[in-house]
């Protein structure tokens, strides 16, 4: 095969793991990625890297020791609690459990970083738009008018992809259910009782079709989803701006008035930052038909609940499986067409699982639920 210009929009961690991937089989490839550089902004909460998924393409990109090197195994333990805080289920995994260790993203994005070639991310490019030339190749438009041909894109931009147009018509659905994101720093030192109810890894706590979800990450830092059902313009509707934390605050705790104090001390005691994430994801299944000069991985393809635990997991995975198809297929076409034929069923299964599981966990009986396939998992 000649070599290809493959452009890949988005350095999140399905473009990173395509990049590394393909440059592991010596095929040049660049990412043109919309923030200004690698610190440009918080990179979220701590995903945990699944060996059926996650861990495959860390193995595939040659960091699966690096990843057990900086990941934190015991963000493995899990427990459910009641509205008062009364812990009903309690999971603490093994010090040697290796089926899902925890990573911050920052630190898994900067591991991927620095594991790719000089120069292979071009930061501060925001595609603005793809257009085929008609000859077999996309010309891709970047704010500020720079343009550049590439004989393959890939859409790794993520939930609102600029390059899936060219394939489907499908937009992201608005869930109906919102999570309000909130930090709580310095825990152990400065908010002990919130580090004991939490635990090492996440806890999980559901009642009346409302939840508060807390996950630690790493350097004392524990992060609180308190989500619910409501129209995605819950907070203007409510008449609450996010440019004031303390009416934030007051509305979630009335919101969740009637749980227990321990559980409230998350609201109560939280960072003065809140960052309101309606949840949405793309109709299940999410399909098109194969074009050569395109493709789509990560969530720019399926965007799903985060309730699958599986979205950075089957970004990840989707990279790795791309490059692969990319290195030993006859031509792009060939590669693209063998990618997307497991990537787009496997998607599918998944997608619904995503949408099943975060409609049960905001049911009456949710956490009954989680709790039984906590303890069959
Ligand atoms: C609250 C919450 C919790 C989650 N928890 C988990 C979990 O525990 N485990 C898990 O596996 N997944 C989890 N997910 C899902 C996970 O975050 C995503 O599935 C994952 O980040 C998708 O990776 P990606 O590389 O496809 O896209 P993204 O991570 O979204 O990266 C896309 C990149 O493209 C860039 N970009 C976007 N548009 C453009 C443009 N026009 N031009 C140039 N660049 C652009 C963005 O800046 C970004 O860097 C969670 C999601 C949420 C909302």
């Amino acid at each position: 095969m000649n070599t290809p210009r493959i452009a890949v929009i988005g350095a999140g961690p399905g473009g990173l793991t395509l990049a590394r991937v393909l440059q592991q089989h010596g095929i040049a490839v660049t990412v043109h990625e919309r923030d200004a550089g690698p610190d440009a902004h918080d990179q979220g909460g701590t995903l945990d890297m699944q060996c059926h998924t996650g861990q495959v393409a860390l193995d595939a990109a040659g960091l699966l020791d690096e990843f057990f090197a900086r990941s934190r195994p015991e963000g493995q333990d899990g427990r459910m609690l009641d509205r008062d805080g009364t812990i009903l289920a309690d999971m603490v995994a093994a010090p040697d459990e290796r089926e899902k260790p925890e990573i911050d993203r920052g630190v898994l994005r900067r591991m991927l970083l620095d594991s790719l070639e000089p120069g292979t991310i071009e930061w501060g490019r925001t595609l603005d738009a793809v257009t085929p030339t008609g000859d077999g190749r996309q010309v891709l438009t970047f704010r500020g008018g720079d343009e550049i041909a590439a004989e393959l894109v890939v859409g790794a931009d993520g939930a609102w992809s600029r390059v899936r147009p060219l394939l489907s018509t499908a937009v992201p659905q608005y869930s109906g259910v919102v999570f309000v994101e909130l930090r709580i720093s310095d825990v152990d030192a400065s908010h002990p009782g919130i580090a004991a109810l939490v635990g090492n890894g996440s806890m999980f706590a559901a009642a009346d079709g409302q939840g508060l979800i807390a996950q630690r990450n790493g350097g004392g830092l524990v992060r609180v989803y308190a989500g619910f059902r409501d129209t995605e313009d819950w907070a203007e509707a409510a008449g609450v701006s996010f440019d004031d934390p303390a009416a934030v605050r007051r509305h979630l705790l009335g919101r969740f008035a009637g749980w227990g104090p321990a559980m409230l001390a998350l609201i109560d005691e939280c960072d003065d930052t809140f960052v309101n994430r309606p949840l949405h994801a793309l109709p299940v299944p999410h399909t098109w038909k194969t074009t050569p000069t395109v493709t789509l991985i990560g969530d720019a393809a399926h965007l799903m609940s985060p309730f699958s635990g599986l979205g950075a997991n089957t970004a990840m995975l989707d990279g790795a499986e791309l490059a692969q198809a990319i290195a030993t297929a006859p031509d792009l076409a060939t590669a693209v067409a063998r990618y997307e034929a497991v990537m787009l069923p496997r998607a599918a299964v998944n997608a619904a699982g995503a949408a099943e599981g975060l409609d049960s966990f905001f049911s009456p009986g949710g956490l009954q639920d989680a709790i039984e396939e906590m303890a069959a998992s």
